[in-house]
């Protein structure tokens, strides 16, 4: 049930990330759209970690592997943990099956400007991976940023740090949401160039909603294109028209990550599945046997 395995695979990895929902209703929409996607045939499905009350990730990524049957990965941030919890959770981990890990540092606790390290804990994914990868034999996946991490001191820096997991034991990347193809292949370019030969996955957000991409795009530090904009604020009024500029902009986007060898096309879901069929049906894309 390891992700790499997959890579030995020519053929480009379909996979959909998921977050823990808090309520009932949450819990049923994203079983429904776990459902709704499945004639997809996903490679993997990934499971956030959002801390504040959330289920554990763990858990929830151990349901869908073992009671619903999909290649399932776990996200795991140094964020609100010590060192001596989170090697308790990923021998939980280990013990409930899972062997898929995305190594991250986390972000900022709600209420802080800035990430704060936890006494005991990490202060960035390196030091996570190599931890990761001593504890258990995982597969371990890490985040990469077409656009660079918003805290990076410059685009270079950013790709060493990259490469410092993948040397420190992470098996693939998969970046976080782009908009602009020339940002992934320059990053490509960027930590290949430094020697990176592991398979990078590209993140895609596909916009259903025009406040909502530009509370995400904020959070995260990835930029719209300015025609992209245009084009979406002139629809704003009219929410199906950016629903299905959203999911067109997305199927070109992928069609042309994919002409251009991509290992594989991630989705943030956001726990629908409705834009998701749309393009990945668009894009003819199948699971590799
Ligand atoms: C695919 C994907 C999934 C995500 N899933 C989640 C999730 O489930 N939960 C969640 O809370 N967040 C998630 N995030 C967000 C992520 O936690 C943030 O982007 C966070 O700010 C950085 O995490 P990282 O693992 O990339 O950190 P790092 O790789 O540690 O990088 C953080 C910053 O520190 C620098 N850096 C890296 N290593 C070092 C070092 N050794 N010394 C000094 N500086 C260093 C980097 O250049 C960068 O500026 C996800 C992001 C992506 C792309």
């Amino acid at each position: 049930m390891r992700i790499d395995e997959l890579f030995q695979n020519p053929q480009p990895t379909l996979s959909f990330e998921f977050f823990p929902p808090r309520n009932q209703e949450g819990e049923t929409q994203l079983f429904t759209a776990i459902e709704e996607l499945r004639p997809l045939k996903p490679s993997f499905i990934s499971v956030t970690r959002t801390g504040g009350g959330a289920p554990p990730t763990i858990d929830l990524t151990a349901r869908i592997q073992n009671d619903l049957g999909f290649r399932a990965m776990s996200h795991l941030t140094c964020a609100g943990y010590t060192q001596e919890q989170i090697g308790e959770l990923l021998d939980k981990a280990w013990n409930d099956g899972v062997r898929n890990i995305l190594a991250l540092r986390g972000d900022a606790a709600p209420g802080e400007q800035t990430f704060s390290v936890t006494e005991g804990g990490f202060s960035a994914a390196t030091d996570l991976v190599k931890f990761t990868a001593a504890r258990h034999d995982f597969c371990i996946g890490v985040a990469g940023y077409p656009e660079g991490h918003p805290q990076a001191l410059n685009l270079e820096r950013d790709a060493k740090y990259f490469k410092m997991k993948i040397d420190n034991g992470a098996h693939f990347g998969v970046t976080q949401l782009f908009f602009d193809n020339a940002d992934f292949y320059r990053w490509r370019d960027r930590v290949q160039g430094l020697g990176v030969d592991v398979p990078l996955v590209a993140g895609i957000m596909p916009i259903l909603n025009v406040a909502q991409i530009k509370r995400f795009v904020g959070m995260c530090g990835a930029r719209i294109p300015e025609p992209l904009l245009v084009q979406l604020e002139s629809l704003e009024s009219d929410p199906a028209s950016v629903h299905a500029a959203g999911v067109e902009y997305a199927i070109r986007q992928c069609e042309d990550l994919l002409a251009n060898g991509v290992s594989g096309i991630h989705f943030y879901t956001l726990n629908r599945s409705k834009a998701t069929v749309l393009i990945s049906q668009a894009l003819g894309m199948k699971h590799p046997a």
